[in-house]
């Protein structure tokens, strides 16, 4: 019999998201409380969120076979966020269980007319370090697609893209939410994709009309290696995309119609998406067509991460508006 062990099995994984993860408690009340006062609010509801959490539950959704890596409280909270990892397939080996501080929260007041004011307590998301990037290192280095946001600490941030781009990784940023430092990120970022406020606040151009074109390009440009990708809300993104001789094309993709409900983590869900398709091969453009779609179909639905659509799901709402569009009469 040989002395020697094989080596251990690791596993393929499509997508890793380096990212936060935050307990929301979310109460409605009639409006904000005065300072000093105590004011009874109409609802409770308690959601599995942060960024990172969002948008790798909107990739493993959407097919890929996807990692988490980041931080948890020794709590209950945290006891949930890994037995919902675990029912959703996630790999969860890289995610550590701080025992001094608790579980990241955040706390939205809702309003009547849908808007809300957050209070965020990143707790044990505030403890992760460079030293949990390396820990993780092999299997960031052999992820198909790095995806990270600006909700964990920079520095062990940008180590997980630098490692992701040293493994010939496609590495993504949602640089949300904006940081001044964000610029540090240029060239270790393949594709960056921010939300209207986050590209105008980069590139300090007006988005809120053709600039956002212009704005693409310049982040095309300048920070990303291969391509920006600004999502517009009800507007649906533009992208653009570095071609091989460096040439840049730029295209505007508009949001499906749908009746929305409930537009927060549309953004997850698409940034989960688009890294989801790009890990199983497909290209920048196809990819954000269907993240468009998975994000749209997201905004019908309640919740953040559990509103995130499968791929079958996202397949048939596309399948089904060809078909409207091909009908007689449209
Ligand atoms: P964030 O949630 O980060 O602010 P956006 O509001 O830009 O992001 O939304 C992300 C994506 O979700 C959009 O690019 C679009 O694909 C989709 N989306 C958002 N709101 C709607 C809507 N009302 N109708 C259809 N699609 C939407």
């Amino acid at each position: 019999m040989s002395g020697s062990s094989p080596a251990p099995r690791l596993p393929v994984i499509d997508v890793a998201v380096v990212g936060s993860f935050m307990m929301d408690l979310v109460a409605a009340a009639p409006r904000r409380p005065e300072p000093g006062e105590t004011l009874r609010g109409t609802s409770f509801d308690e959601h599995l969120g942060g960024k990172g959490f969002n948008q790798a539950v909107a990739a493993a959704r959407i097919g890929a076979r996807t990692a988490m890596v980041g931080r948890l409280g020794d709590d209950r909270y945290g006891e949930e966020f890994l037995s919902f990892l675990d029912h959703a397939g996630i790999n969860r080996d890289h995610v550590a269980v701080q025992a001094l501080a608790g579980t990241g929260i955040g706390l939205p007041v809702v309003l009547p007319d849908g808007s809300n004011s957050i209070i965020i307590v990143p707790r044990a998301n505030d403890a992760f370090t460079v030293q949990d990037v390396v820990a993780a290192g092999q299997l960031i280095r052999r992820s198909r697609v790095v995806l990270a946001q600006l909700e964990l600490p920079l520095e062990p941030t940008l180590e997980a893209l630098q490692i992701g781009c040293d493994g010939r990784a496609i590495t993504v940023l949602n640089p949300a939410p904006y940081h001044e430092d964000v610029a540090q990120f240029a060239g270790r970022v393949d594709i960056v994709v921010p939300n209207q406020l986050e590209a105008e606040r980069m590139t300090g151009l007006d988005c809120s009309g053709p600039g956002a074109l212009g704005a693409a390009e310049y982040l095309a440009r300048e920070f990303a290696a291969r391509a920006a990708v600004i999502t517009l809300g009800d507007l649906g993104a533009v992208a653009a995309i570095r071609r091989q001789s460096g040439a840049i094309d730029t295209v505007s993709i508009p949001a499906h119609v749908v009746d929305a409900v409930d537009t927060v983590g549309a953004g997850d869900a698409f940034c989960g998406a688009l890294a989801a398709q790009l890990a199983l091969g497909r290209d920048v453009p196809s990819a954000v067509s269907m993240a468009n779609a998975a994000a749209a179909l997201t905004t019908t639905r309640r919740g953040s991460a559990a509103s995130t659509p499968t791929i079958g799901e996202t397949e048939a709402f596309i399948g089904q508006l060809l078909r409207n569009s091909l009908a007689p009469g449209t």
